[in-house]
């Protein structure tokens, strides 16, 4: 029996070798599409044994004469009854290739499953009935094609029996079609007349066609280009997950196209970073001789390289010659299954591969109704429509369009927590500055304001209000766990080891992301404070790095001042406050795109002006404060819930804890903070670590 019916999504070629053609028919169920897929199955033999002859005998006895697509009856009937057939994906072998034929039953599901992979055409058949011509639905069809990105198309004007064979029909509606094409940007590979019921034209000529000097229709079927297999693509290995393991830092992932070779060198994209590849990790460990040297695509492997930089889950190992282009905005042709219509402003999560990030719909074209197969002319994509979209991206994304890596240019489309779309990049646009590590390749000038870190103010304000908008739904771990996502380089979590401070460690400690942890410790801090430190580092067996104010910078300071001269002026004690507080945190904060800090808009009046999300323009980074909105007691109900070590001054009254010569207990009916700098104005009571121009 040599049907051979798929159930994966994406067959392999059982000789490995052969090359293997996706081929999609379309067009009207009665112009002939069973028929001229059932004669090809007989042409190149490759029905089950006796299965025409049986059929044959059948109609016989029922008086009815043969028809070829009772053979496609026939299998769907078996399939029905549990033999594993599957019609919609029938697979030919003719001598030089193999070939999967893709039937499209209906539009609308068959735009979905090919926009989010679930199959793919490396070329087409558009059918046409010589008797109807070119109807409305064949420019439907030829629409079709042109939205699914399928280049590579032959006609076959079918029923040319019905018509006598006759010549002048034929080149009539081969001038039509050739132009509706074209219109399309497709220019048919051939266009061939046949008669899928006799045959004529299929697999050999007759003198009926006489006239035509084209190819066959397995001749044409042949002479498609396969698509080129995933190995032999440029270098694409998406990073699943990064392991510490002994000293080695393992990153894991599928390899999606192309190889990995140990000493290829590679770009981790999007930030551009250059490596080469150490090795390929195999387990259970094997001696060196014996340890991979290359994979290729489709494996999952386990890589380490040459240098200690950072990567992370979403970043992209990619051959260094041909890297991914670090993308801040994505054409996409996608479709819509949501509810509620894709509109342009909306915020949608997107994911390729592995990376993912927020993102807004900057515009929207061609919005197409799958059922009329023509533009709609709507500025928003209804549920299970089509359309073009472009997106803004909160961060960089490493991104092939579809045409240049159909592995890995595809998008999937979330909206409220659950897929919603998906689809084809059409293009990509390279970032226009790099928020995480410098230049990066294909990157293009910006008119927009760059800060002293090199960071564009306006992309990062963007990306912070994107967050905020995202962020207010979440809990504070899962805020944490997306910033960790969209923020692309270091993260510092700063801690005094407040109450606010303490749940946010202890979320920190429920993670494995790489998100450093300090203190800024002022040379002025309670016993009991360095105590907590202690307790709290042995908690949860982290070594938590300090920061000291620089010696030159206190000798003057204190030389100038006096070692309490902080009570004398308010300019005295922010000229401390910097020494000993904010100098520090620049160098803590220093080269980082992400701040976590603890506070909340409940403290003070001052901080009911901040925000659960800021942009940090001069220091190019993201500051989020993922206890913004908590209120007192939902802190004080965490903190007792999971029994975290606070500090034992809290028991006496002190609320925000700072230094001790400037913190004292509160009484029960004064704010939060009142216990800081209390000879001082209360609007003005910030040391200047939050009050950094945004
Ligand atoms: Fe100096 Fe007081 Fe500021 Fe601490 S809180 S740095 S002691 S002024």
């Amino acid at each position: 029996m040599n049907v051979q019916i798929s159930r994966q999504l994406h067959p392999v070629s059982p000789a490995g070798a052969r090359a293997l053609v996706r081929i999609v028919i379309v067009g009207h169920v009665d112009h002939g599409k069973s028929t001229l897929i059932g004669r090809l199955l007989h042409e190149v033999e490759g029905l089950p044994d006796g299965k025409l002859d049986a059929l044959k005998a059948v109609s016989a006895r029922r008086g009815m004469p043969f028809e070829w697509s009772f053979l496609l009856d026939a299998l769907q009937t078996e399939r029905d009854q549990g033999i594993t057939i599957d019609t919609s994906q029938i697979w030919l072998r003719t001598p030089a290739r193999d070939i999967v034929l893709i039937d499209a039953p209906g539009h609308a599901e068959f735009l979905r499953n090919m926009i989010t992979g679930a199959a793919q055409a490396d070329a087409a058949v558009l059918l046409v009935d010589a008797t109807e011509g070119v109807r409305d639905q064949t420019r439907r069809h030829g629409y079709l094609l042109h939205l699914l990105g399928v280049r590579q198309v032959m006609v076959v004007i079918n029923k040319m029996d019905r018509v006598a064979f006759d010549a002048g029909k034929f080149r009539e509606i081969e001038t039509e079609i050739a132009a509706q094409l074209a219109g399309l940007g497709l220019t048919p590979s051939a266009i061939i007349p046949i008669s899928a019921r006799n045959g004529d034209g299929v697999a050999r000529h007759t003198s009926s066609t006489a006239w035509y000097r084209g190819p066959t229709v397995l001749a044409a079927l042949d002479a498609f280009v396969p698509a080129r297999p995933p190995h032999d693509l440029a270098t694409r290995l998406p990073v699943q997950a990064v392991y510490k393991f002994d000293d080695r830092r393992i990153i894991a992932g599928r390899v999606a196209s192309g190889r990995i070779r140990v000493g290829d060198d590679v770009l981790i994209m999007p930030a551009g970073k250059p490596a080469c590849i150490k090795s390929i990790e195999a387990w259970p460990e094997r001696e060196t001789s014996q340890t991979p040297r290359v994979a290729i695509a489709g494996q999952s492997v386990g890589i380490t390289l040459d240098r200690d930089i950072f990567v992370e889950r979403g970043d992209v190992v990619c051959a260094s010659t041909s890297p991914a282009a670090s993308a801040r905005r994505l054409r996409a042709r996608v479709f819509w299954l949501h509810q509620r219509p894709l509109a342009v402003g909306g915020h949608i999560t997107v994911r390729i591969g592995t990376a993912e990030s927020t993102a807004v719909v900057a515009a929207i074209e061609e919005a197409v109704d799958p059922g009329l197969l023509a533009s709609d002319g709507a500025e928003v994509i209804a549920q299970n429509h089509v359309g073009e979209i472009e997106l803004a991206l909160s961060r960089p994304i490493a991104i092939d369009p579809y045409t240049a890596d159909p592995n890995t240019g595809r998008i999937v489309l979330e909206f409220e927590g659950r897929i919603a779309g998906g689809g084809l990049i059409l293009t990509a646009q390279a970032a226009a500055l790099d928020t995480t590590s410098g230049p990066r390749p294909g990157k293009v000038a910006s008119t927009a304001r760059a800060s002293r870190t090199g960071v564009n103010s306006d992309e990062l304000r963007a990306k912070a209000s994107a967050l905020a908008q995202v962020f207010a739904s979440l809990s504070p771990a899962e805020r944490i766990a997306h910033l960790r996502r969209e923020v692309a380089g270091k993260i510092v979590f700063t801690t005094s080891f407040g109450l606010e401070d303490q749940v946010i460690l202890h979320l920190l400690s429920e993670r494995t992301d790489d998100i450093a942890v300090v203190t800024l410790d002022t040379g002025r801090l309670f016993p009991e404070t360095y105590a907590l430190w202690a307790q709290t580092e042995r908690r949860y067996g982290v070594r938590i790095r300090a920061l000291h104010p620089r010696h030159g910078d206190l000798e003057t300071l204190v030389e100038r001042d006096g070692i309490n001269g902080f009570y004398d002026s308010r300019a005295a004690r922010l000229a401390c406050c910097t020494v000993r507080k904010v100098e520090p945190l620049e160098r803590a904060l220093a080269g980082a795109r992400g701040w976590i800090a603890g506070l909340r808009a409940e403290q003070s009046a001052h901080r009911q002006d901040m925000a659960l999300v800021t942009a940090e323009a001069e220091r190019g980074l993201i500051k989020l404060n993922p206890l913004f909105d908590w209120t007192r007691e939902e802190l004080l109900a965490f903190v007792s819930s999971n029994d975290l070590p606070v500090n034992s001054l809290h028991a006496q009254g002190f609320a925000s804890i700072g230094c001790a010569p400037c913190t004292r207990a509160i009484a029960p009916d004064e704010p939060e903070r009142a216990g800081r700098w209390w000879w001082e104005e209360e609007s003005k009571k910030e040391c200047g670590l939050h009050s950094h121009r945004p």
